[in-house]
């Protein structure tokens, strides 16, 4: 990617987040209601999320930026692109 290029949004996948089991999905799926809320945006397909969210995740799920993210594309909630979101941030 170009240097003038915007760093790629955090976008969330609702329809997938519902999918997950709550052991795992739990604390994503009621912060994402939350902001939902917050913004009355309730019609989404997706959800795009602040980087700073990212990092308030990473507490609550007791891993880092980096490895959080790689756990949600995993699940399928966050696409690959999401990668270069955190190592713009990280970097
Ligand atoms: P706030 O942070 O004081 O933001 C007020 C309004 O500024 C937002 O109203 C939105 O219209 C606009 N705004 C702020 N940051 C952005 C941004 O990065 N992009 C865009 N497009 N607009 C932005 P809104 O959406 O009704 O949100 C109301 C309040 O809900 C926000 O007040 C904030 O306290 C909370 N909130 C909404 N979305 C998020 C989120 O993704 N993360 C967090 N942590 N809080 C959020
Ligand atoms: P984009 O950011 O690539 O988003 C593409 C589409 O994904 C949006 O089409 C919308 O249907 C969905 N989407 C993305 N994030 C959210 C979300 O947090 N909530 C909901 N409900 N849907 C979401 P849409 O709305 O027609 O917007 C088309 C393009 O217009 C966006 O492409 C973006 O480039 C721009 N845009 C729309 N809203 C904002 C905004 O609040 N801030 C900025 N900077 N651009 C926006
Ligand atoms: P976006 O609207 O395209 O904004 C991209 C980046 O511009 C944001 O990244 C943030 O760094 C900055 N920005 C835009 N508007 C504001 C603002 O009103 N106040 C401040 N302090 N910064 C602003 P960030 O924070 O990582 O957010 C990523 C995306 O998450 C935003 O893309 C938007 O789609 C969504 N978002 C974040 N906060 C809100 C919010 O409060 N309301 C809504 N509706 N969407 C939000």
């Amino acid at each position: 990617a170009g240097a003038a290029e915007p760093p790629p949004k955090l976008v969330l996948d609702l329809e997938r987040l519902t999918q997950l089991p709550t052991d795992k999905g739990g604390p994503l799926q009621r912060y994402a209601a939350t902001i939902q809320s917050q913004r009355g945006d309730y019609n989404g397909k997706v959800l795009s999320i602040r980087q700073d969210d990212l990092r308030t995740l990473a507490v609550i799920y007791d891993l880092s930026p980096s490895v959080l993210t790689e756990q949600l594309i995993g699940w399928g909630v966050l696409d690959a692109d999401a990668r270069r979101a955190v190592q713009a941030e990280e970097s």
